[in-house]
Formats: C-alpha cells, sequence, structure tokens
C-alpha cells in the first residue's frame, strides 16, 4: 500500500506539476500577448477587406481605362488617326454617313457633305446653339471625303505647291479624319477667315473652340502642338468622339488624342513619301 500510495502521490505530483507548468505556460502567453495577436488579428480582417476595398477604389474602372471604344478600329469613334496611325483598311468608308439636317441647308452646307450620323447630329445641335447665342449662322465647309477625295486634294496641291507643301496642309489619303466621316470644317457667316488662322480670333471662332465639347467635337489640331499632331494650328476642324471623351479632355485640360491616350507624337509619317 504505502507503495502504491507513494505511486499516486507521485501522479498527484505529476498532474499538480504538469497543471501548474500549464497555467503558467497559458499565463506567459497571456502576459507575453499571444492570446491578443489572435484577437487583434481576428480585429483586423474587416480592416483588411475595407483595406482591399479601398485599393480597387483608388484605382476606378473608368470608361477610359479600359477604352468603352476602341481606339484602332475605324467605325470606332474614338479612333485615333495621325501620320503614325492609318486608317485601316486604307479606303475605309463609314456605313452611316448623312446630311445634317440644316436650317438653311444652301447656306449652312453649301457643298452638300455627309457626315458620320453621330458627327451630323451634334453638328446640327452646335449649329443650332450657335443661333440660339447669337452667335451667327453655322457653315459646314468641309465634311466626309473619301480615300480617293482626299488622294486628289493630296496630289493637286502636290501638284501646284509642290510635295513639302502637300506634307505640311494636307494629310496623305488614308491619314485624314474626314475619311471617318468624324471630321468637319465649320466656319461661321458673315464672320470671314474661312479655312485660316484668324478664325481663331473671330468671336465664332472661339465660341466653337470653347463650346465644341458639348456636343463631342474637340479641336484637333491646337495651337503649338504640331510636334505631336503633325498638323499646324486649324481653328476650323474639329472632330467628333462624342461628348463624354471631348468633355473628359476639356476638363483635364489634355488638348490632343495622343496625350490623351498616351501615344506617340506623330509629326511626321513613318515611311517618305512615295
Ligand atoms: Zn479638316
Amino acid at each position: 500500500m504505502p507503495q502504491n500510495n507513494g505511486r499516486v502521490s507521485m501522479r498527484l505530483r505529476r498532474l499538480i506539476t504538469l497543471s501548474v507548468v500549464g497555467a503558467l505556460l497559458i499565463g506567459t502567453a497571456g502576459v507575453l500577448g499571444l492570446p491578443k495577436i489572435l484577437s487583434d488579428q481576428a480585429a483586423n480582417l474587416p480592416e483588411t477587406i475595407q483595406t482591399i476595398a479601398d485599393q480597387v477604389q483608388a484605382k476606378p474602372v473608368t470608361i477610359f481605362d479600359p477604352p468603352k471604344h476602341s481606339i484602332d478600329e475605324a467605325d470606332s469613334i474614338w479612333v485615333v488617326v495621325n501620320k503614325h496611325r492609318q486608317i485601316s483598311p486604307l479606303k475605309y468608308q463609314p456605313t452611316n454617313l448623312v446630311f445634317p439636317t440644316l436650317p438653311k441647308p444652301k447656306v449652312q452646307n453649301p457643298f452638300g457633305l455627309q457626315l458620320r450620323e453621330e458627327a451630323a447630329l451634334a453638328t446640327e445641335e452646335m449649329a443650332a446653339a450657335l443661333s440660339e447665342e447669337g452667335i451667327g449662322t453655322l457653315i459646314l465647309n468641309s465634311g466626309f471625303r473619301t480615300y480617293k477625295n482626299q488622294q486628289g486634294l493630296y496630289n493637286r496641291t502636290r501638284d501646284t505647291r509642290g510635295l513639302a507643301v502637300a506634307e505640311k496642309l494636307s494629310a496623305r489619303p488614308g491619314h485624314s479624319e474626314h475619311q471617318l466621316g468624324l471630321a468637319a470644317d465649320f466656319s461661321v457667316k458673315g464672320q470671314g477667315c474661312v479655312i485660316m488662322v484668324c478664325f481663331g480670333n473671330t468671336e465664332a471662332g472661339r465660341w466653337i473652340a470653347e463650346n465644341a465639347h458639348e456636343y463631342g467635337f474637340v479641336l484637333r489640331y491646337p495651337k503649338g502642338y504640331k510636334p505631336i499632331t503633325g498638323f499646324q494650328y486649324e481653328p476650323w476642324h474639329f472632330r467628333y468622339v462624342g461628348v463624354e471623351l471631348a468633355t473628359e479632355m476639356k476638363t483635364n485640360g489634355i488638348k490632343t488624342l495622343e496625350e490623351f491616350w498616351g501615344l506617340d507624337a506623330a509629326p511626321d509619317y513613318l515611311a517618305p513619301a512615295g
């Protein structure tokens, strides 16, 4: 019995020792903050989710990133055409060409020009606003041009004024926004400077430059941007890109499509004239 008692007491002592050690360990862990770490992790969980949500919000998904419309396809209202980016296919012709409905078609569209439907509608709206504001009667001096029209224009300029002038003033066929049906050259009745740099200083020229974005147009060849666009200042040439993009560019003070989309500057053609 004493042996047995001794064994029991030994077991008891071991048990007590283990319990004490265990209690001490738990206690120490408590002091060292182990349960605190666990509880902090639990507390941090919603915070982590919130951080991820914040990060997602920090990089907003907008209509521009990725672009809602292609900047490469000729049918897209956001297509970028310049001296580095020719229209594809080269002889592209839009399918939805219409004559803009203007109150005085003989005055306002003297050459019977067409534009793509979206651009025609924008022209109608801008003409109405221009008239309502008492600025004058909008005239469409140039609209859609076929590849062949553009080729004729370029060749005539080259043959009469030389290659250097043609390269400077007239886009090569397949490189003109007019071939897209999305570009319009505007003037305003009685204000002169038709297709001239001085149009930018007329009341109408200033009004259009200031307000065109509300109708979806951008002044495509602004003053001082020839190293980027490849063309000198053309205060009469407006490109339809839609209200969203035109307004975004205006609001952020971004003057060219090349800068907006982070594209190469296109001061010259990649291949020599041939
Ligand atoms: Zn033009």
